[in-house]
């Protein structure tokens, strides 16, 4: 079988164009520690570069370039959407994560990630955990979303469920005229980190929920929670879930959960939840208009573990998180009159959105150079 280190880079000609919309690539490579990683930055107008950076056998150089190329450029929308003060980047480390993990590995990446002098930050995304960005932290301080007891914020799911309760508020907003969460009907996919906070808030306010996990455990707290509260809660089947009459699908599980079955099956008034990648492609965006479904885009709405990491350059205060989170509310408010206004889909609204606050930021900043931000070099 071949390998990504036989399978050589495409032309250099090539790799330039493909790499036409990104400022920078950087390739990563440390025999002694089989590390082999590459750095995608793809926008620093609005600040350094922020992204995970995932482990993963890719099959080719080409498959990995592919995917961090891809990433970063999610990254750049996602943190112009969120309003933080980053640009796109994302790294990713060629290796299976069960087998060619260690913490000189890490170490090695980090000592990368401190060459960029502050043009990159990351943590942990698919394939990495909390554990390996210890190791990369005793060589870079770029790095974000460590535990507690290592200085990082902790918990990502609190800010994002709160931000995923600020989304749903500006949907009933948009639909209803006031944002009210109290007594509409909402159907939840998945009840873990972030689906159960959001279940909680929502019966707090007296909602009306169905819910489905394929665990059963979750499904059970969430039903002896809402005993305690004015909601109530009814448990349906995973398939079920797409059928449900409801005023809001609220995905918290899995993506692709909007495609041609399941849009035949909804009977809901907007759709609205954490789950990452929720559009099986963008076509699905546009049928749910044509459908009248009003949907939040999911990079906007499930954005508040990034305020979170974002915001931890400034020192780490939950409360200050929190209240950013608020600034979802106003973004997803913002697409939805920018899509009606326009007459397209709310992701090509996010889409529009979030190319427009990037130009604005160039018009103002130029070129963004980390040289020009000491403090958030050395924040520790
Ligand atoms: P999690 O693993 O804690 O929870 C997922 C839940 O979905 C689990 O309870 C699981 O049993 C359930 N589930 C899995 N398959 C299911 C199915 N077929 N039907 C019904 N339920 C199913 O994950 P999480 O951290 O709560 O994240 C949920 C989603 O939100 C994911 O898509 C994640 O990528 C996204 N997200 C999470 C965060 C965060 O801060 N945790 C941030 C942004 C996006």
């Amino acid at each position: 079988m071949e390998t990504a280190k036989s399978i050589p880079l495409s032309g250099e000609f090539e790799l330039f164009e493909r790499m036409a919309e990104h400022e920078q690539v950087v390739f990563c490579n440390d025999p002694s520690t089989g590390l082999r990683a590459i750095i995608a930055i793809h926008n620093t107008t609005v600040g350094p570069a922020l992204g995970g950076c995932r482990m993963h056998p890719y099959r080719s150089v080409e498959e990995a370039l592919e995917d961090a190329l891809r990433l970063s450029k999610g990254m750049s929308y996602k943190c112009a959407a969120a309003g933080v003060d980053f640009g796109g980047g994302k790294a990713v480390i060629i290796g299976d994560p069960k087998s060619d993990k260690s913490p000189e590995l890490f170490r090695a990446f980090g000592q990368f990630i401190n060459s960029l002098g502050g043009r990159f930050y990351t943590g942990t995304d698919m394939g990495t955990t909390m554990e390996d960005f210890i190791h990369a932290s005793k060589e870079t301080h770029y790095i974000v979303g460590l535990p507690v007891a290592y200085g990082g914020g902790g918990d990502s799911s609190v800010p994002t469920a709160a931000g995923v309760l600020y989304g749903i508020k500006a949907t009933n907003q948009s639909l209803f005229g006031k944002p009210d969460l109290g007594g509409r009907t909402y159907a939840i996919q998945g009840l873990g980190k972030v689906g159960s906070k959001v279940a909680i808030g929502l019966l707090e306010e007296g909602a009306h929920l169905y819910v489905t996990d394929i665990s059963h455990e979750s499904l059970r707290i969430i039903e002896e929670l809402a005993s305690t509260t004015s909601g109530t809660v009814k448990v349906v089947g995973s398939e079920d879930i797409y059928s449900q009459e409801a005023d809001v699908f609220v995905p918290c599980a899995l993506g692709g959960i909007i495609n041609d079955q399941t849009i035949e099956q909804f009977q809901v008034k907007a759709i609205a939840g954490s789950a990452n990648n929720q559009l099986l492609n963008e076509t699905h965006g546009r049928r749910l208009q044509q459908k009248g479904i009003l949907y939040a885009p999911d990079y906007i709405i499930n954005s508040g573990g990034l305020i979170q990491v974002a915001d931890e350059l400034y020192g780490i205060n939950h409360a200050r998180v929190l209240a950013k989170t608020r600034h979802i509310y106003d973004a997803i408010l913002e697409v939805y009159e920018m899509a009606i206004k326009n007459g397209i889909s709310t992701m090509e609204a996010a889409n529009m959105m979030c190319d427009k606050r990037i130009e604005n930021k160039r018009n103002r900043n130029g070129f963004f150079t980390t040289a020009m931000k000491p403090k958030w070099a050395f924040r520790k």
